[in-house]
């Protein structure tokens, strides 16, 4: 049997299947991920991204990482390709229960899917630090340099955790919790190298872990069945 072919059988078994993915999930959509070749880690910028898109940065230096963020990781105008709509569908279908994803892109919940755990949080939810006010993403694109409450004037702040900020614990918990009861874990377009992300694929215990992913991982020793290539185009050729 293929690779495919077992995936497909697998799929087609599970009844709470969990996605656990990453930026190579949005690449086929047009947002670079940061690791790959072309990706945002090997182009030159004044500063390291790690350094950018980091808390004390972004309190230090707002204009700087603004215009980083604006235009390196605000892609309004992607859409979902056909990872996302195959993950929407599988839920659909009652053999997923959900998606944990580092991506910060609203993606997967723009092509349908419920239960969407946002490690890292959303583009989409901005808040002034001051009263909390909310604001959409576009207005943080449109807006000149920092984006400002009209409110009151306070620095409004993506709801992405930057480097030296802790993950969302209710969010961490969630994901623990689905991804400790899966049936099937298919991980997929994440270089596993970002903590603590990377370590809740740890707490599947059954024997069916699929890695998806163009390049290999460091855990790709503990696969159950690796797919090599392009998460979009492997997943659209499932048929259920
Ligand atoms: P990463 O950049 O470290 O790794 C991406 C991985 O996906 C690489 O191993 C690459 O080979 C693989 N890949 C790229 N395109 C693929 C495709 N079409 N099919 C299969 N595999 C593909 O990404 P990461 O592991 O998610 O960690 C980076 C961090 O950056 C995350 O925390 C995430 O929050 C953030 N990020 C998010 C977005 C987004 O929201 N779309 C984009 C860039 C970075």
């Amino acid at each position: 049997m293929t690779g495919m072919e077992t995936l497909r059988r697998w799929l087609d078994e599970s009844e709470r299947a969990v996605f656990f993915g990453g930026a190579g999930v949005s690449t086929e959509s047009g947002i670079p991920d940061f690791r790959s070749a072309d990706g945002l880690y090997n182009q030159k910028y004044d500063y390291p991204p790690e350094t950018i898109i980091s808390h004390s940065f972004f309190l230090q230096d707002p204009e700087e990482f603004y215009r980083f963020y604006k235009e390196k990781m605000l892609y309004l105008d992607a859409g979902p390709n056909a990872a996302h709509r195959k993950l929407a569908e599988l839920e659909e279908m009652g053999r997923l229960a959900a998606v944990v994803t580092q991506n910060i892109d609203g993606l997967h919940q723009a092509a349908g899917s419920k239960k969407v755990y946002e490690l890292h949080g959303s583009v989409h939810r901005n808040y002034c630090m001051k009263c909390r006010k909310f604001f959409t993403a576009n207005y943080i694109k449109k807006v000149e340099g920092v984006p400002r409450c009209d409110v009151c004037g306070g620095v409004v702040k993506p709801d992405v955790v930057l480097y030296e900020e802790a993950l969302d614990s209710s969010t961490v918990e969630g994901a623990v919790e689905v991804i400790a009861n899966a049936d099937l874990l298919l991980v997929g377009g994440t270089s596993l190298a970002v903590y603590p992300a990377a370590g809740l694929i740890n707490y599947y215990a059954r024997d069916r872990l699929v890695l998806i992913n163009k390049t290999p991982t460091p855990y790709d020793g503990r696969a159950n069945l690796i797919l090599e290539g392009k998460i979009g185009e492997l997943l659209e050729n499932i048929r259920l």
